[in-house]
């Protein structure tokens, strides 16, 4: 294979996760798409190797490991032509918990989340009306004696039937009496499995990929008020906290991805012969691929630094913005090289290529779009006026 990373940062981790991989070959995650099912059996072997704990310290039964070997993780998973969007949620989401949860929390939780018993996968942040402009979210929680009510609705909650629990952000304080526009959100940790049927309803949304998305309604919803996470109030800057986690993790997934089209593309234009010639042989052809995985390795540089910032304990907002985007857009040049190289095949299920295609797209819109990254880049990194 041209793109193998057999010699790369965490050649042991990535070869064990190729191996798993081969138990899940193109043809069951056609089947799957198809019918737009839920990877059950994926999830199961990836937690029973333990690959979805790594970031989890190994007091609380987790491996103890960085971002930079998650995010080799997810790479390999995507190289092999897997999905890890059915459960990345799962390796970064109880970081939340981890960095801003009790002491009673984090041992309640993050050993039974460690070994899988609990699948902690969703994340309610967005909104119908707040995506990109998360302050603008409108779920309350309102305390009651021992419990909170929440009451609203959230959209693209992905994974919310696959999940034990959920991490919510919801409103504590109404957003016109306070000083900041990002002070009276707070986090909450949600038992899915005692909130389905007693206020919480969750309506699967059907998408262009699978997903497994959903949205969900809260209407009276009563949880423990041992559910708050940290200090009521400071829940955005928590869920902040998380986020270039999430990019760089993300960001790993496209690099995958571009490996996985790279690969298959070179090795058609090999051997489909046209006008007597490999067409691999036409620069036509040549170029994009080229051009696409030269692009990648750029982006793959800027993954592994802002994974090695973050492991450092060091601000990496823009290196993890950076990488997302990087990273994003050069997975979707190479799935767009792929696609042409296969000329009417890029369009056949059977090639996987547009299944490939469709996943591939979204990581230019979430879990940020990338005008939101320009965006942040133009104002913190370049010191342009705040545009929004
Ligand atoms: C399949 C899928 C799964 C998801 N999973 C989750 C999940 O598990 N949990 C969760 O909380 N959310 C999830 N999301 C939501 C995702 O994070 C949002 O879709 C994303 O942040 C964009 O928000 P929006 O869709 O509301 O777009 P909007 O905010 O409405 O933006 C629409 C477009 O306008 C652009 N735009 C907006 N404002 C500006 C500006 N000031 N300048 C320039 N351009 C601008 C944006 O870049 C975007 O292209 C998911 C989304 C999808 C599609």
């Amino acid at each position: 294979m041209p793109t193998d990373r057999a010699d790369a940062d965490h050649a042991e981790i990535r070869a064990a996760v190729r191996a798993l991989c081969r138990d899940f070959p193109g043809e069951y995650w056609r089947r799957l798409d198809a019918a737009r099912e839920y990877p059950t059996e994926f999830v199961r072997a990836l937690t029973r190797a333990g690959w979805l704990a790594v970031l989890i310290p190994e007091e609380f039964g987790g491996s103890g490991l960085g971002v930079a070997a998650a995010a080799a993780v997810l790479e390999e998973i995507h190289a092999a032509g897997c999905n890890g969007a059915a459960c990345h949620a799962q390796i970064y989401t109880m970081g939340t918990l981890l960095r801003h949860g009790s002491a009673e929390q984090k041992a309640k939780f993050l050993p039974q989340i460690a070994r899988g018993a609990l699948r902690l996968q969703a994340f309610g942040v967005t909104e119908p009306g707040s995506g990109s402009d998360t302050t603008a979210l409108r779920t309350t929680a309102r305390r009651d004696g021992d419990a909170w009510v929440i009451d609203g609705q959230k959209v693209w909650t992905s994974r919310a039937e696959h999940s034990d629990l959920m991490l919510l952000l919801a409103r504590t304080a109404p957003r016109g009496e306070l000083a900041k526009r990002t002070e009276g959100l707070s986090v909450f940790l949600v038992d899915m499995r005692e909130a389905v049927g007693k206020g919480l309803t969750i309506r699967p949304i059907r998408t262009m990929m699978n997903h497994a998305t959903t949205e969900l309604f809260f209407d009276g919803l009563r949880i423990p008020a041992a559910s708050l996470v940290g200090e009521e109030g400071r829940g955005f800057r928590y869920i902040l906290d998380g986020m270039n986690a999430e990019r760089i993790l993300i960001a790993a997934e496209c690099l995958g991805d571009l490996r996985w089209f790279v690969d298959k593309a070179t090795a058609y234009a090999k051997e489909r012969v046209v006008f007597g010639r490999p067409i691999g042989q036409n620069q036509g052809i040549q170029f994009p691929i080229a051009r696409a995985w030269a692009q990648g390795q750029g982006a793959a540089l800027m993954v592994g630094r802002a994974a090695q910032l973050f492991d450092a304990g060091e601000a990496c907002g823009a290196e993890a913005n950076m990488a997302k985007l990087l990273a994003s857009e050069a997975a979707w040049q190479a799935a767009e090289a792929c696609v042409q190289t296969h000329g009417g095949f890029g369009f056949a299920e059977e090639f996987d290529v547009e299944r490939k295609f469709r996943e591939t797209r979204l990581y230019q819109v979430a879990p940020v779009s990338t005008n939101l990254i320009l965006a942040y880049l133009a104002e913190h990194v370049l010191g342009l006026p705040r545009s929004y």
